[in-house]
C-alpha cells in the first residue's frame, strides 16, 4: 500500500475507535487499484463535523455546510467528509443542501461515476456498490444510475467524464456518452470557473487527443464561452500533442489557435474569468510567438520577453509543429550581459547626478542605454556608461 494511504491509517482508526465507520473513498481508490500515483486521500465517514473536531486536535472548518472538515495530523492535512447525499439540485447546478446519512452505500450512490464511486477500509476491504472494479479493469468511464438523471443534477459532470477519457485513456460508456450529446446543452448553466478546471485537466491528461474529439463530437464544445461556432478552428486540438510543461496550461494555445485579434483574446481571457497575471502571461507568450514567427530575435528581444516567456513560447511552437531553434534561444538568453533591468549598474538617479533632468528624454537614454549594454555594445560599469554620456554630449 503506497504511504499516503499508511500514513493515514490512524485517521481511520480514530474515528473507527470512536465507534464510527471510516473509509477511503473517490479519486484515491481509483488511482490506487489503477496502480497510479495517488496524491491526497479523501476520507469519508459516519461521523457528523462536529464529531470528527472532536476527535482531533487540529481541524479547519473546509466546508462544514457540506461535511466537510480537514484534519491536521502527522504533518498532513486530511479532507474528512461527512457521509452525505445530495439534494434540491436546482438549474442543473450543484446542490446548496446536503443532507448526512447514516451509511457508505447512500453517499456512494451520490458519486459522478462507478471508478469514483469505490470505498476501501482499513483492511484493504473494497466496497463497490456498481461495479466500478470491472469498469476500471475494461476502461470504462460509467455514470453510476441513469446517466441522463445524473447530468441533470448536475451538468458538470458531463465535463468531467470527458476530462477523465482523458486523464485515464479510458472510453465512455455508451449510455453515458449518449445522455451528453442528448444534454450538451446544459453545460451553459455551469461557471466558467467549474468548466475551465476541468477544461485544463482534459489539456494535460495523456489522451487529451482522443478527449477533445470527444468534446466536439458530444457538442459540448458548443456551450463553452467564446467555443461555440467555432467548430471547425477547434478541430486542430485533436491533431495537437499537449505538453503536461506548458506553464500556462495551454490558455496560450487556445487563443494562438484560434486566431483572434487582440481584442478577442482580451475577451477570451475575460470570459473564462483567467487572471491579470495568466492573462498577461498569454499575452506575452503570444507577442513573442509573433515575432519569433516573424524573424530570429535579437538580444534585446530576448531580453525584453525574459526567460519564462521564451521557454513557455518554445514550447507552445513546439506544440504546434513550428519547431524553433530552441536550444539556441535559451543559450543565447542565458550568454546576456544583463538578465532583468535590475541587473543594469546604473540607475536614472545615476542619470540625473550626471546632469540630466527627469523626464521622457531620460527614460529614452536609459533605454537606449539598456539595449547597447543588454547587445554587448557597451560594458556593464559605471565607468563605461559616464564615459558613454560624456561622448553624447
Ligand atoms: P482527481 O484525480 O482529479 O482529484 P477525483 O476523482 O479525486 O480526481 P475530485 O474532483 O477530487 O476528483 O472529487 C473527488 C470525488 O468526489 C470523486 O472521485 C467523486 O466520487 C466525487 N465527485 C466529485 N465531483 C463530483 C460531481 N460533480 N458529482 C458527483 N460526484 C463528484
Ligand atoms: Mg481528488
Amino acid at each position: 500500500l503506497p504511504d499516503v494511504f499508511i500514513k493515514a491509517m490512524p485517521v481511520l482508526q480514530t474515528l473507527e475507535d470512536a465507534g464510527f465507520e471510516a473509509y477511503f473513498v473517490g479519486g484515491s481508490v481509483r488511482d490506487l487499484l489503477l496502480d497510479r500515483h495517488v496524491h491526497d486521500v479523501d476520507i469519508t465517514t459516519s461521523a457528523y463535523p462536529e464529531e470528527v473536531k472532536e476527535l482531533f486536535a487540529k481541524s479547519i472548518d473546509t466546508g462544514i455546510r457540506h461535511g466537510t472538515v480537514t484534519v491536521l495530523y502527522g504533518g498532513e492535512s486530511y479532507e474528512i467528509t461527512t457521509f452525505r447525499t445530495e439534494s434540491g439540485y436546482q438549474d442543473y447546478r450543484r446542490p446548496d443542501h446536503v443532507t448526512f446519512v447514516q451509511n457508505l452505500d447512500e453517499d456512494l450512490k451520490r458519486r459522478d461515476f462507478t471508478i469514483n464511486a469505490l470505498a476501501m477500509d482499513l483492511h484493504g476491504q473494497i466496497v463497490d456498490l456498481f461495479n466500478g472494479v470491472e469498469d476500471l479493469k475494461n476502461h470504462i468511464i460509467r455514470a453510476v444510475g441513469d446517466p441522463e438523471k445524473r447530468f441533470h443534477e448536475d451538468a458538470l459532470r458531463m465535463m468531467r467524464a470527458v476530462r477523465f477519457t482523458s486523464q485515464l485513456k479510458f472510453n465512455l460508456e455508451e449510455k453515458t456518452e449518449q445522455a451528453i450529446k442528448d444534454n450538451h446543452e446544459l453545460l451553459k448553466k455551469i461557471s466558467v470557473e467549474r468548466i475551465r478546471e476541468e477544461f485544463v485537466k482534459m489539456g494535460i491528461g495523456p489522451h487529451s487527443r482522443q478527449a477533445f474529439q470527444i468534446f466536439l463530437d458530444t457538442q459540448l464544445s458548443e456551450d463553452v464561452p467564446d467555443f461555440a461556432g467555432k467548430k471547425e478552428l477547434l478541430q486542430i486540438y485533436p491533431q495537437l500533442q499537449f505538453s503536461p510543461t506548458l506553464e500556462t496550461s495551454l490558455w496560450s494555445l487556445i487563443i494562438i489557435l484560434l486566431k483572434l485579434p487582440d481584442e478577442d483574446i482580451s475577451k477570451f481571457m475575460r470570459d473564462w474569468k483567467n487572471s491579470n497575471a495568466m492573462t498577461e502571461q498569454v499575452e506575452r507568450i503570444i507577442k513573442f510567438f509573433d515575432l519569433i514567427s516573424d524573424h530570429t530575435p535579437n538580444d534585446y528581444e530576448l531580453f525584453q520577453a525574459g526567460e519564462r516567456t521564451i521557454i513557455n513560447t518554445i514550447d507552445v511552437a513546439h506544440i504546434l509543429g513550428q519547431p524553433v531553434a530552441s536550444e539556441a534561444l535559451v543559450d543565447r538568453y542565458l550568454a546576456l550581459p544583463i538578465k532583468k533591468p535590475a541587473e543594469l549598474a546604473i540607475d536614472g538617479r545615476f542619470l540625473i547626478k550626471h546632469g540630466m533632468r527627469p523626464g521622457a528624454e531620460l527614460g529614452h537614454t536609459l533605454n537606449k542605454i539598456r539595449e547597447l549594454v543588454v547587445s554587448s555594445r557597451l560594458e556593464n560599469s559605471p565607468d563605461a556608461i559616464e564615459k558613454y554620456l560624456e561622448d553624447l554630449d
